[in-house]
């Protein structure tokens, strides 16, 4: 038998470890050292090995996975490094049982590491993802499992069921014979020396802790195997070493030795082949995703240029897909069945970066850069293809609502926003898939802009909506008052990226999208001129606040509320402006009109009011309200307390009063 490792089997120290086949080689400078990880890569071991203990079938998907991605790397390099030239044939995986070991050994022919790549790969974080991942750990330990899976700290999983860690390997490109070990015990530090190895790639051997003994068998190894990474692209060979045997020459008869997978790259095979299993186990190896898919698009385009191509939709989103609207993954360009890179910026826009997927092309060039990619024709006919069918899938899900369609909503909902700002050409499909809050709705974000028009009264042409902070603040906005009252729905828009999106999307099929709190509302009815007492009143207010408004009208908007603001027609609302300022924007002063309603109590007393003074403080608080009622800021809130106080004190001193008065009164009454 012949194994990656060949001709090592000296049991005591398994495949390719041999100690006699291992000579130190280089020169003083090279010598064995001992060195520290990085706190980080500390921290993360001790978490590895306790947080994921009942995850711990991880491991070898994560040692298979890089075995794999190494091997690409390789085929990819011999592409174009001559050195590498024939080294990219025959490549495979082998995954070793020594049970009379203790052992698990995982080894490949890839692109191997130098004694530098070593050091940086293996014993510090280098990726900004992992830190992030480390700070994003909740102890959930479902959920950090499946975080390990997107964040590929994967190599230190090792230490979840082995005591002792050692990684032989040798740069296909060094001269053969040099070879780096590394080894550790998953404490503080590692071992690092170089090594004589012939075998060009990386053999990790992990000896097993006794409570994980239970792994030396070949029908747990195969199961997870086949669970994990049967659609990984290079054979995997499962060997498991028979019983140690006094004669040598029967040790070949004991051994097992069988390609478990299923290499041929499924995207490449005609649908009808496929089953739903083979689609979701090729997903999970893929992404590293527990969750099942929600759905997926598979097709083989031909003509002009052809390709292969195969999308999924995930169930749930990845924890760190809001942050990392620029660093993203997740597609998989190949090249005739080369995997070439993850090229998710090229193949796929923002808005739809949580789609999954991989992208064979039988066109590209081979040699092809990622600037090259940049700029490529044919990407960017591959890239309106992964649009196209990535909406056809949602809108199928849309279709279909219920649960799926909820959770995909509240995971990718707002990241799928940004395409009626990003995509002009599209703007109006994925306008059709936005969900809102209404009046009209009592769960959150479940109307769309269909339901909404299908529901609009015969004479109403305009889709109104009320931006604000919160459904609990837009819910009891003075701005609804007067929809309320003629039985107009409202759309709530609480997104943060909402303001964004209106400002974009001014139209929806042949229904203006407007504002609630901006410009003059033409709501037919009611369009008296207000009265000149009114008129009067609000001059009053007007000069009273000044340049803190830009108009005091009387209007037609309120009917509870005695006042509310009103952005201008083409003005920022407050709402826009605040998260503006919020992004660290400039944002020019502008000032808000106010509308008052002459028929509240309020007003009314105010008209009356005779003492200047307090017609001012009143004026003030009228405004101030407003703001407040919006979810606004005070620019002097002190003021306001002030004010407030000050009201306050003397009504409750006018009542005292006025019991003093009626006291005197009985009094006088019971002595006459
Ligand atoms: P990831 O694979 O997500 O980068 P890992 O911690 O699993 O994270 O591995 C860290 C790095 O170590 C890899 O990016 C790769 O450069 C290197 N590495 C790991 N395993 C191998 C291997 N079998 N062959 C070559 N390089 C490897």
């Amino acid at each position: 038998m012949r194994t990656l490792n060949s001709g090592s089997r000296t049991p005591k120290s398994g495949a390719g470890q041999s100690a006699n086949s291992t000579r130190i080689t280089m020169s003083e400078t090279l010598k064995p050292e001992t060195r520290a990880f990085d706190t980080e890569v500390h921290q993360l071991l001790k978490l590895m090995i306790n947080a994921l203990y009942s995850n711990r079938e991880i491991f070898l998907r994560e040692l298979i996975s890089n075995a794999s991605d190494a091997s690409d790397k390789l085929r990819f390099e011999a592409l174009t490094n001559e050195a590498l030239k024939g080294l990219d044939q025959d490549l495979q995986i082998e995954v070793v049982i020594d049970a009379d070991n203790g052992e698990i050994r995982v080894s490949d022919r890839g692109i191997g590491m130098n004694r530098d790549e070593v050091i940086e790969n293996l014993g510090t974080i280098a990726r900004s993802g992992t830190r992030k991942f480390l700070e994003s750990l909740s102890g959930d330990r479902k959920k950090d499992a499946r975080l390990i899976g997107q964040f590929g700290v994967g190599f230190y999983s090792s230490f979840i069921v082995a005591s002792e860690v050692t990684v032989e390997t040798r740069r296909a490109d060094e001269p053969a014979g040099q070879g780096v070990r590394w080894h550790s015990e998953g404490s503080g530090e590692y071992n690092i020396e170089t090594i004589e190895r012939e075998a060009q790639g990386t053999t990790i051997r992990l000896v097993l802790r006794d409570e994980h003994k239970d792994l030396l068998n070949r029908f747990q190894i195969e199961r997870i195997i086949r669970h994990y990474s049967n659609h990984i692209a290079f054979p995997i060979r499962l060997v498991e070493l028979g019983e140690k045997d006094d004669k040598d020459d029967k040790d070949d008869k004991d051994d097992t030795d069988q390609v478990i997978n299923d290499t041929q790259a499924l995207w490449t095979r005609p649908k009808s082949e496929l089953s739903e299993d083979d689609y979701k186990s090729f997903y999970t190896g893929l992404t590293g995703d527990p969750e099942a898919p929600v759905s997926w698009a598979h097709h083989h385009v031909e003509g002009s240029q052809s390709y292969s191509l195969l999308l999924y939709l995930p169930g749930q989103a990845p924890f760190d897909l809001l942050i990392n609207r620029d660093e993203r993954e997740g597609m998989k360009l190949y090249i005739q069945r080369v995997f070439i890179m993850d090229a998710a910026e090229q193949l796929v826009p923002r808005y739809l970066r949580f789609m999954r997927g991989v992208v064979d092309s039988a066109d590209l060039p081979l040699n092809i850069s990622r600037e090259m990619l940049q700029d490529s024709p044919l990407l960017k006919k591959i890239r309106a293809t992964v649009v196209k069918r990535s909406l056809d899938l949602i809108e199928k899900l849309a279709k279909e609502g219920g649960e799926a369609w909820e959770k995909f909503w509240t995971s990718f909902g707002t990241i799928l926003k940004e395409g009626v700002i990003e995509d002009f050409e599209q703007r109006e499909r994925i306008a059709s898939l936005l969900r809102f809050a209404s009046t009209e709705s009592g769960q959150q974000a479940s109307t769309g802009l269909d339901d909404y028009t299908e529901r609009m009264k015969e004479d109403q042409d305009t889709i109104w909506y009320l931006t604000a902070d919160s459904l609990k603040v837009a819910r009891s906005s003075p701005h609804l008052e007067a929809f309320r009252k003629r039985g107009i729905e409202v759309l709530l828009l609480t997104d943060r990226i909402d303001e964004w999106l209106v400002s974009h999307l001014n139209q929806y099929k042949d229904k203006e999208l407007k504002s609630v709190a901006r410009g003059k509302l033409d709501l037919d009815e009611d369009k008296h001129e207000p009265d000149e007492q009114a008129k009067a009143l609000a001059g009053r207010i007007k000069k009273v606040l000044g340049e803190r408004v830009g108009n005091v009208v009387p209007g037609h908007r309120l009917t509870e509320s005695p006042g509310c603001v009103v952005a201008d027609e083409h003005g920022m609302t407050l709402q826009m402006q605040k998260l503006l300022r919020q992004a660290g924007q400039e944002v020019p002063e502008t000032k808000p009109d106010l509308e008052i309603n002459s028929d509240h109590e309020l007003l009314k007393a105010m008209r009356e009011e005779s003492d200047e003074a307090r017609f001012t403080d009143l004026a003030h608080l009228l405004l101030d309200q407003a703001l407040l009622a919006e979810g606004g800021e005070l620019a002097d809130p002190a003021a306001y307390v002030r004010r407030v106080n000050q009201l306050l004190v003397a009504a409750l001193s006018g009542e005292r009063d006025s019991e003093k008065a009626s006291d005197t009164e009985d009094s006088n009454a019971a002595s006459a």
